[in-house]
């Protein structure tokens, strides 16, 4: 994953940073890489997260002091479902524990089970996979489009099979998938379940993300762009799918106001997935920041992205047609090292990091994760599956595309994007930098 600076860090470093830079520009000509022993391009970190103020500590409190910590007591929780739906554009919202639950509510609440097959993208946070295992379904992979590192939508449709319950598009790094193929692909017969917890706020034809699909995922966890902690919430515009939701998280009980749901339908195998009263009331308070953010994000995001296209061996991640905002909770691009003097991605890495830029490398091939051929090979699996379904699973589910841009893609984290336009010149300088000595780089 990506290296994250500690927030105290960063607000001790901050003025120094500023000077350093000023020194760094005043020493021209000095850019030997600091791999190589030269002078960083920046000193100091990026801007911490989360984002601490006085507001969400307030609420906090007010729940403390209240005695009212769980949904059923108090308010909180139903007011942030309120809001989160009202802003996002959606009906009904059900706050949960976490994303990967709101992912296994939804699917759950669709009547996803054992015997069935899920289609999910490759080039994901590894919770949409054990979402789908968690319902006993199988996974069925399709490769990734190197483009925009999203799904490939025009390949959804062949894997299509009888045995197939829902399509699981995910909006990765907060960019927006192909809706318009993924809800083609299904023909609108099969329910398209979006994963959008890296995605919040991000438009698909003037439309948030995670409305959709016939219900819409999010994630709360502390490195989100809303968060508090853990936490998730599924979003949809249907009564039923609401009330089934709800019931799966809450022990099957009703709720007013959500319409009813076949419990024959849902199975009777939910459990207790309920958000706190704390959550709820710092997710109202955090609501407050996420536009603001958002803008400044996107603003940088464009920028460096003007910058970084015009660097031989830089590709930053394409947008669909249709995609009217992205979220950015990665800036995501493909390094090609035949372009970098045959650098290699680990060097390049290393280098940006030698000069004040933190990168990752992003995900590795989801698909050849041990703990779903774990799964797969499991006594319920086997009892499940017919076994000429299991035993051609591997090759049915290879993903080139998504190997190579596993070894491709470069990630900067989300709140590296939170500071002045400046912080994107010193990153598209060290990148620069680097590519003018990638052959010294590569030697050393
Ligand atoms: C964070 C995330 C999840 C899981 O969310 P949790 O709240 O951590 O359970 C699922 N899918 C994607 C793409 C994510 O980034």
């Amino acid at each position: 994953m990506i290296d994250r600076i500690g927030r105290r860090q960063f607000i001790a470093s901050a003025s120094a940073a500023g000077a350093a830079v000023l020194a760094g520009r005043a020493r021209a000509g000095d850019d030997k890489p600091a791999l190589l022993g030269g002078r960083p391009v920046r000193r100091g970190g990026f801007p911490g997260w989360p984002s601490i103020d006085s507001k969400s500590e307030q609420a906090i409190t007010e729940v403390l002091r209240s005695g009212r910590w769980y949904r059923g007591g108090g308010r909180k929780v139903s007011q942030f479902e309120a809001a989160f739906a009202e802003l996002m554009g959606a009906k009904y919202c059900v706050a949960t524990v976490n994303g990967t639950n709101s992912i296994a509510t939804a699917l759950a609440a669709l009547g996803v089970g054992p015997g069935d097959e899920v289609i999910v993208p490759p080039y994901t946070f590894q919770a949409t996979v054990t979402a789908v295992l968690q319902q006993y379904a199988l996974p069925v992979f399709v490769d990734t489009d190197p483009e925009t590192f999203q799904i490939d939508a025009r390949k959804i449709e062949a894997a299509v099979t009888d045995r197939t319950a829902a399509i699981l598009p995910v909006h990765i790094g907060g960019y927006v998938a192909d809706m318009e193929a993924v809800l083609a692909a299904g023909k609108r017969k099969i329910p398209v379940v979006e994963d959008a917890c890296q995605a919040h706020l991000a438009e698909y034809r003037g439309k948030k993300v995670g409305t959709l699909g016939n219900a819409g995922c999010f994630s709360f966890q502390v490195s989100k762009h809303l968060c508090s902690g853990e936490g998730g919430a599924i979003l949809t515009d249907d009564a039923e799918l609401a009330a089934a939701c709800y019931g799966y998280h809450d022990c099957y009980r009703r709720r007013s106001g959500f319409g009813a749901f076949d419990l024959a339908r849902v199975g009777g195998r939910g459990g207790n997935l309920r958000m706190t009263e704390f959550q709820g009331a710092l997710l109202m308070a955090q609501m407050s920041i996420i536009e603001e953010k958002a803008r400044n994000r996107e603003q940088n995001a464009q920028y460096l992205t003007e910058m970084l296209k015009e660097i031989p061996g830089i590709r930053p991640a394409s947008k669909y047609e249709g995609t009217t905002r992205i979220a950015y909770h990665m800036y995501m691009f493909r390094f090609k090292k035949e372009e970098f003097d045959g650098l290699s991605r680990a060097k390049f890495l290393q280098a940006l990091r030698a000069e004040g830029i933190p990168a990752g490398g992003g995900y590795s091939p989801l698909n050849k994760e041990a703990f779903i051929r774990a799964a797969l090979t499991s006594r319920a699996y086997q009892r499940i599956f017919p076994k000429e379904l299991l035993d051609g699973w591997e090759e049915r589910n290879q993903c080139p595309a998504n190997d190579q841009l596993c070894q491709e893609a470069v990630w900067f984290g989300q709140n590296m994007l939170l500071g002045p336009r400046g912080d994107m010149d010193q990153i598209a300088e060290a990148v620069r930098k680097i590519r003018a000595h990638a052959g010294a780089l590569a030697k050393a």
